[in-house]
């Protein structure tokens, strides 16, 4: 006989949110407020880390630039610091492109297809490609990003572009356009990802031709946005896969809570162990200095500051997001003892 799976297949209808989930709200607004602003006060002068110049155009921006931004489940939004810079979006994008290939594929086709574990290594490793039998582990690291772009719907890059533009657009809720000149500069300096394209069309794990997926994949990586627009998206993520702003569903809730799985176990490459310890939400950060954190139920935070970590994870923005998750209770392992009796169990 077969033993069960945890992977075994129950009904679970995809059109309606279920009636009973774990999570809270967020405080009242005027504490979200002084919270918000209190993180940033904290951390604007905060110096250390260093911009990511692994890609030319990423290594002019101005190190001091820091913004934060909330958007709670009913679209309302409180943001401060450099709210209104454009960055490019980088690796922020993984987790909403996972989403749209679920949305196709199913998110259990999904993970057969691309694993869905933490690697333990840098996200752009060869070595993670190399000693696992499976190739990608998640699609939250370059391996498994660039099988993640192949599998986009569509049958021609044009097609599959679209596809990637309009749904990332959707989530935040506004057209988002490629920052031209960070396409270039990606794309004159991106052949370690060209690399690992080849090597998994090697293996049979990419699924378009590697040069058109790497490409579309730099190009995702591209797209423009503000804090503002991060928060959004993560917001959307935290509200079943509704956009808060626009009211549009996105995607279903059963993507929607299967693509923060992966973020909390894969979201901040191999220090994604340490982020869950301190932060307790999924998060997913990129190079340019963008970070996305996702309060199921609660509301999306974000975060924009260029200086980095050695893992690529922005400095200020770890910083800020680990003093809003103690005050806002965002972690999700948190809990209070009972202090009456019980009232309905
Ligand atoms: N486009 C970047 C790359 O592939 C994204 C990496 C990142 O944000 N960690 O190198």
């Amino acid at each position: 006989m077969t033993p069960l799976s945890m992977h075994e297949e129950l009904p679970f209808d995809e059109a309606t949110t279920p009636p009973h989930v774990s999570t809270g709200d967020l405080p009242v607004a005027a504490d979200v407020r002084a919270l918000v602003t209190e993180a940033y006060e904290r951390y604007r002068h905060h110096g250390s880390g260093d911009v990511a110049d692994y890609i030319p155009a990423l290594a002019q921006a101005d190190p001091d630039l820091f913004g934060i931004a909330v958007v709670g489940p009913w679209g309302r939004s409180f943001e401060i610091g450099d709210v209104t810079a454009g960055f490019s979006i980088q690796s922020v994008s993984k987790p909403f492109v996972f989403a749209l290939v679920c949305d196709t594929l199913g998110y259990e086709a999904a993970r057969v297809r691309l694993g869905v574990n933490s690697t333990g290594f840098p996200f752009d490793s060869l070595m993670a490609i190399e000693l696992n039998a499976q190739r990608t582990m998640n699609p939250l690291v370059n391996a498994g990003a660039l099988a993640t772009t192949s599998l986009v719907p569509g049958a021609t890059a044009g097609e599959k572009w679209e596809a990637i533009r309009q749904r990332l657009s959707a989530f935040a809720g506004r057209e988002l356009l490629v920052d031209d000149e960070v396409y270039a500069s990606e794309s004159a300096t991106n052949l370690r990802n060209q690399g690992i394209a080849h090597l998994l069309r090697s293996y049979d794990r990419l699924f378009f031709d590697p040069d058109e997926t790497t490409d579309l994949y730099t190009r995702q990586c591209s797209l423009e946005v503000t804090v503002h627009d991060l928060a959004v998206m993560a917001a959307t993520l935290a509200n079943g896969g509704v956009n808060p702003v626009t009211q549009e569903t996105v995607i279903g809730p059963g993507v929607c809570r299967r693509v923060l799985a992966v973020m909390a176990s894969a979201g901040l490459y191999e220090l994604s162990g340490d982020w869950l310890y301190q932060i307790g939400v999924p998060g997913k950060s990129g190079v340019s200095g963008g970070i996305i954190t996702v309060a199921p139920g609660k509301g999306g935070l974000a975060t924009y500051s260029p200086p980095l970590d050695e893992a690529g994870n922005s400095v200020r923005g770890q910083l800020a997001t680990k003093y809003l998750s103690e005050r806002l209770g965002l972690n999700l392992f948190a809990s209070a003892p009972s202090d009456g009796p019980p009232v309905q169990f």
